[in-house]
Parts: structure tokens; sequence; C-alpha cells
């Protein structure tokens, strides 16, 4: 699903990534780990095709990204699901519109929207919480929305950068089990951590 061939970023003069050379396939669960800078978040932008290689081929569903079109770039990131360390909710916006916006951006007919919103909804644990807006959200309710709302356009893989950086403890195991069990439904799931519990929360797992 993912191939990445002798991939290089060069940012200036130093390297993000340096030949990086894997292939990650449909329904894993692959946790990446390395210490801060060691090119994570450039790896997952490269993914995006936010950044193209300097050199080296990345393929999504056997798709080169060299070949992907300025107008096709938004069909192709409606396959990866991203989760950011902060969320990135809109403020203005309740829980409900924050997961339905990418939907009805897409044209989805309000119908199917609401029952894929509520679905989702009822999959983070946060039905009760509809119609509260970001600011009344716990980090780990924050979270669980942002996961709801990166799973909305049904992605192929859910790319999650740092999930639990600014949780504690127990909402970070909650994020990490509910990957897990997004995993399980058969998404494809990359976690990037340096958080040494989540290898512990995630079981037997691939590491990279
Ligand atoms: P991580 O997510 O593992 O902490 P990053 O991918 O953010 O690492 O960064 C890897 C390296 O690439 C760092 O040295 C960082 O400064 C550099 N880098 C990342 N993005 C850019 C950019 N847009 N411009 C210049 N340097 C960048
Ligand atoms: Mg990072």
């Amino acid at each position: 699903m993912i191939v990445f061939s002798t991939v290089s970023k060069l940012f200036d003069d130093e390297y993000a990534l340096q030949d990086v050379s894997l292939t990650v396939e449909p329904g894993e669960l692959v946790m990446i780990t390395g210490p801060s800078g060691s090119g994570k978040t450039t790896f997952m932008r490269l993914l995006t095709r936010e950044y193209k290689p300097t050199t080296g081929e990345i393929l999504f569903d056997s798709i080169p990204l060299s070949k992907i079109s300025a107008g096709q770039i938004h069909h192709h990131r409606r396959k990866i699901g991203v989760i950011f360390q902060d969320y990135k909710l809109l403020p203005e916006l309740n829980v409900w519109e924050n997961i339905a916006l990418a939907l009805s951006i897409i044209g989805t007919k309000d119908d199917e929207i609401e029952r894929r919103v509520t679905d989702l909804l009822d999959l983070v644990s946060l039905t009760d919480k509809a119609f509260h807006f970001p600011i009344q959200l716990s980090g780990g309710e924050a979270q669980r929305v942002s996961i709801a709302r990166a799973l909305s356009t049904a992605p192929k893989v859910i790319f999650a950068d740092e999930p639990t950086g600014n949780l504690d403890s127990t909402a970070s195991k909650n994020i990490i089990l509910l990957l897990k069990k997004i995993n399980s439904l058969g998404t494809t799931v990359l976690i990037t951590t340096h958080n040494h519990d989540v290898q512990k929360w995630l079981g037997e797992t691939r590491h990279i």
C-alpha cells in the first residue's frame, strides 16, 4: 500500500531523511519511533505530498506520488487521515461540525453525513459531547474528535503523528487503544511516538 524506495529529503544542506526504503501492507499497524528531529513528521509530509522527496520515489496504492498532478493532490490526501499532537480542531465549530466538515466539502448528502457522524461519535465514545465546542473538551476528548474527523471520509490509512504528545497517561492509553481498535476494523494505522508506554499498550506490533 505504501512503498518508499531510497527516499531522501534534504532541507538546505541537511538530510531530514536519507535513503529510506520500506513497505507498509494494507491492514498493518506500524509504530514509528525516533528522537525529536529524526524525520518522523517529514515522513508523514512526504506521504501526504506536502513535501516532495529530493531523491527516490514513493508509491501509494501503486501510484507514484511524483505523477500526481496539482489538481489531483486533494484526491490523494483524502486517502490518508492525519492526526496531530495538538488536535487542530476548528474552535468555532462544535464537535459534530468538526467531524462533518470534510464530508460536506466533498458534497456528501445530509442523511449520509448524519449517519456517518453518528457512527463516528459512537466509535470514539463522544455522543454526549456532540454539541460541545473544542474549548469545552479535555485533551483526550479533543484527540478523539480529531480521530473521528480523520476517519470521516473513510481513508485507507490513518497517520497519527505523536497523538499522545499532550496527554496524560490514562488519556494516552485510551487514544492508543482506540487507534488499535480502528486498525482491527481494517484501516492501516501508522503511529509516531517517543512515549515508551505506547509500545506496551500496542502489544506485539511492527516497529520502525
Ligand atoms: P521529527 O518529527 O522526528 O521530530 P522532523 O521531520 O520534524 O522530525 O524534522 C527532521 C529534520 O528536518 C529536522 O532537522 C528539522 O529541522 C528539519 N525540517 C523539517 N521540516 C523542515 C522544513 N520545512 N524546512 C527546513 N527544515 C525542516
Ligand atoms: Mg514531529
